[in-house]
């Protein structure tokens, strides 16, 4: 269910925290997916939260402190603890029950080998590709940007977020995004206000965009044929960043759309109002 709260904003109480109101993702307690806990409800400061030693993304919505908190997809079913402070005091804790989701199996067939069984000089360029998109997903920045998010591309959602993925029958990391399903040229387009963090062509990724929706809440867009953007480029919800492609590790052109919390990439289905799992 999508709840949209409005924030009790209080200047004097919350500078950090500008938005009049923030359509929160929905919560789904599994791996993959996105918790919502409630921070020190009275509190005049603005907590600061860590989950498995990442800084998680805290907004205030209806006078709560609330942490938006992606629940890595490595994450073994039950109880999983949160950490805040308020100011310097002491560090205290939440519980998170996370539940048991049992994510089908993809088996996609790849024609260039090397995609799957990269070579040294392949493997070099990965390990710079993993360098930039780690940064990427470390980035912060204290204004918060993003309200509600709408669909970036037109098209058939083609493969859901969290698939066990063998390519060649070989396993390989599960999915950690969207893959929506349009021609070459289609145009793809900001969901949520963002800051441009970074643009780049990645081994397996393609052509990508990474956008700051603030306070770390970050989006990926990859394969594509086009980029409409650069680095600390600002973009309003709607705005063209580019255009759909086959770049990268690919079976055909598709946008793969990734949304990431805490330096973790969940299901972007959350965060799209009307939008249910299929
Ligand atoms: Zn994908």
């Amino acid at each position: 269910m999508w709840i949209r709260l409005s924030l009790l904003l209080a200047l004097c109480l919350a500078p950090a925290a500008p938005l009049l109101a923030f359509d929160l993702p929905r919560q789904q307690l599994t791996a993959g997916g996105v918790a919502l806990v409630e921070l020190a409800p009275d509190s005049a400061e603005e907590p600061t939260a860590k989950f498995k030693g990442k800084r998680v993304t805290v907004v205030q919505a209806g006078g709560k402190w609330l942490a938006l908190t992606g629940i890595p997809l490595s994450t073994e079913p039950g109880e999983a603890r949160l950490d805040f402070r308020i100011g310097q005091g002491p560090w205290q804790s939440r519980t998170i029950t996370v539940k048991d989701k049992d994510y089908p199996e993809q088996r996609l067939t790849i024609t260039n080998k090397r995609q799957v069984d990269p070579n040294e000089d392949d493997m070099k360029r990965i390990r710079a590709d993993s360098t930039i998109i780690a940064n990427a997903k470390r980035n912060w920045s204290e204004e918060m940007l993003a309200d509600d998010f709408i669909l970036p591309v037109e098209g058939r959602m083609s493969s859901s977020y969290g698939l066990k993925r063998f390519f060649n029958d070989k396993p390989r990391r599960p999915h950690g995004g969207l893959d929506i399903a349009a021609p070459t040229g289609t145009p793809i387009v900001a969901p949520a206000d963002a800051t441009v963090i970074a643009t780049g062509d990645f081994f397996f990724s393609g052509n990508c965009v990474f956008l700051d929706h603030g306070r770390g809440l970050i989006s990926l867009y990859a394969h594509m044929s086009r980029i409409d953007v650069k680095e600390g480029d600002r973009v309003a919800q709607g705005d063209k960043i580019g255009e759909v492609g086959a770049t990268g590790r690919v079976t055909g052109p598709h946008l793969h759309w990734s949304v990431g919390l805490n330096q973790t990439w969940v299901d972007p289905r959350l965060f799209v109002k009307g939008l249910h799992r299929q």
